[in-house]
Formats: C-alpha cells, structure tokens, sequence
C-alpha cells in the first residue's frame, strides 16, 4: 500500500510538530522553539527541541529529529502508515489508499431493504 507524496506533504503542512510532540512531552516555549526533556533518552536538563518554524524535532543530547510523523514513528512505535493515519486523523484528513482496489466493493447490487413496505 502506498501513501500519495502530495498528501503526506500536505499532512504535514497541516500537521503541527509541536502540538503532536506536545501530546506526549511536556514543552516549554523557549524563544522561538519549544524545548523539554527528551523523551527517547533520560536526562534532567531539557535538550529536546522542537522548531515549529521547521516543523522540526531534534534532540542535542542523543542525536534524535524528525518531523511529526517521524516522531510518531519513533516514540509511539508506529510504522509509517499509522502514523500518517494518526496524523490524518487527527486533522480530520482521509488517507487516500492507493492499494488495490477491491473488486467486490461496489459488485453487490443494492439489496433493496427488508424493512420497506
Ligand atoms: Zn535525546
């Protein structure tokens, strides 16, 4: 199953770093980033970044970045389509699934309903 490349960067376009990385971290606006404890190493001064203006993450303590749903991918463990999906979810976006499509999906006559009468 493959994703379109013009929906991802639209999701994306849409998608806030900060507010899905804030779903998990607890951010601290620090001038024009966000910053907070990184949440894929232990540390107790805050090296984690995030950079809304790049939509951005990157922690200067274990070298971790990525954008949104790379985030996803990498701390909530989902591959790269859940966490598009998450995303697309999120902002109310369907994900258009360009696998194949389903020969039976529209094969069924209507049935009419028993209810009718
Ligand atoms: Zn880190």
């Amino acid at each position: 199953m493959a994703i379109p490349q013009n929906f991802i960067q639209e999701l994306l376009a849409r998608a806030d770093v900060v507010e899905i990385v804030g779903r998990y971290v607890q951010l601290k606006k620090t001038g024009a980033n966000f910053s907070g404890l990184c949440p894929f190493h232990g540390e107790k001064t805050p090296s984690f970044t995030v950079s809304p203006s790049k939509q951005f993450f990157h922690c200067f303590g274990c070298g971790k970045n990525g954008n949104a749903i790379g985030f996803l991918m990498d701390y909530a463990g989902m591959n790269f389509v859940e966490a598009v999906k998450d995303l697309a979810g999120q902002y109310g976006m369907q994900v258009p699934e360009e696998d194949i499509p389903r020969p039976n999906a529209r094969a069924w006559p209507n049935r009419s309903r028993s209810r009718r009468r």
